[in-house]
């Protein structure tokens, strides 16, 4: 294979940390009916050795990005995050906005709108970027964009699922396709400084186990939190690709204690089903090697993905009201920030929960059976 040019800073020394072979592009669910072979393409993580961004070796799938459901948990770290930007006193509150979105969904301007902020076309004060960057495959460029569109006196909030969470929690099917960059704080820092900007001040949310925010504008100084997050990082070793690598062994266990799970859970004739036909449950379930025999389905509240399958495996999307009626004696669920949501909005499948990541063993996953949930009244 060719070898990678950095995103960021254009060098070609670096290292594979993680590869994940041929995967299915994590965002084309084909019709059910149609019997594959699905496409697929080289997944890999690389390292710049230069300038430290984790990111996609190469790329050759065309997103088809069919919009799935905001989880609640989604929005309600939307409007806590917005409301600590607001209270700290660093953006005015009629300040000029501009969004690079993520083609996700998720909007921060109707939230930013009630605050009293007016979306403008040309340079804002205030420039949102809330998981749009890792979508650029350009890196470089996209860092140059919005510090384009900011004002002298401007704020840009950038917020990422920190690479250091990802090592820690070896969240290794964080990698997909169309995510082309993996942010350490420092980095993002280095990626910054060279657009001219630094960031001042930081927050952190427990959303996917571990999200940043970053504040930065031209000139100023790193606050207290930011170089704390730093030295946190630091220490956590995200920039040593021999610690990033880890990923990789991750990924070996937790496939195998997947399909073993799943294999057993046949063998004693219990039926599983999934939750969440999220791009992260792609390259688990199409790596393991799971059919429609040992997961029977996969629960999706998304229209979209009704009547389609799971790329790269012959599991079929099905509604939420679908996987009540079939009456499962476990559901793995795949985004666990789903897991509050869920037990409310599906209280008949309350003690079937299994939390599928990240999943280092076997036993682990038998361990990680939720609890029946007690239902708030109201
Ligand atoms: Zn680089």
């Amino acid at each position: 294979m060719l070898t990678p040019i950095c995103r960021s800073c254009r060098a070609r020394r670096g290292d594979v940390v993680l590869d994940l072979g041929k995967q299915p592009a994590s965002d084309f669910f084909p019709p059910v009916g149609d019997p594959g072979p699905d496409p697929v393409y080289p997944l890999r993580m690389w390292l710049c050795a230069e300038c430290g961004l984790a990111q996609l070796a190469e790329d050759p799938t065309v997103p088809e990005e069919p919009r799935g459901v905001e989880p609640a948990a989604l929005v309600a770290q939307a409007k806590d995050a917005i409301s600590r930007v607001m209270a700290s006193g660093l953006v005015r509150a009629d300040a000029g906005m501009v969004e690079y979105g993520s083609p996700h969904g998720g909007s921060w301007l109707p939230l930013l709108a009630e605050h009293g902020l007016r979306p403008v076309d040309q340079q804002a004060e205030l420039v949102v970027d809330s998981f749009g960057l890792m979508h650029a495959a350009d890196q470089h460029e996209a860092v140059a964009e919005r510090a384009r569109r900011l004002a002298d006196n401007g704020v840009l909030l950038l917020q990422y699922h920190s690479l250091s969470t990802i090592v820690r929690n070896g969240q290794w099917n964080a990698l997909r396709h169309g995510h082309y960059a993996y942010y350490s704080t420092e980095v993002l820092t280095r990626m910054l400084s060279v657009a001219g900007l630094t960031p001042r001040t930081a927050w952190r949310f427990d959303l996917y186990g571990g999200t940043v925010m970053l504040a930065a504008g031209r000139g100023g100084e790193p606050d207290s939190e930011v170089r704390a997050l730093l030295a946190e990082e630091e220490g956590s070793g995200v920039g040593d690709p021999r610690i990033v690598r880890t990923l990789q062994e991750t990924a070996e266990s937790s496939i195998n204690a997947l399909r073993g799970w799943l294999q057993r859970q046949r063998g004693t004739g219990r039926r599983v089903f999934g939750y969440g036909a999220a791009s992260r449950a792609v390259a688990l379930l199409a790596a393991a090697g799971i059919d429609n025999t040992m997961l029977l389905g996969v629960a999706d509240a998304a229209q979209t993905k009704r009547g389609r399958r799971m790329p790269g495996t012959t599991i079929p999307v099905i509604s939420p009201a679908d996987l009540v009626r079939a009456q499962p004696d476990a559901v793995l669920l795949f985004v666990p920030d789903l897991l509050d949501e869920v037990r409310t909005a599906l209280p008949t499948l309350a003690g079937r929960w299994v939390v599928a990541e990240p999943t280092p063993t076997e036993e682990q996953m038998t361990r990680r059976i939720v609890p029946p949930a007690r239902l708030e009244q109201g």
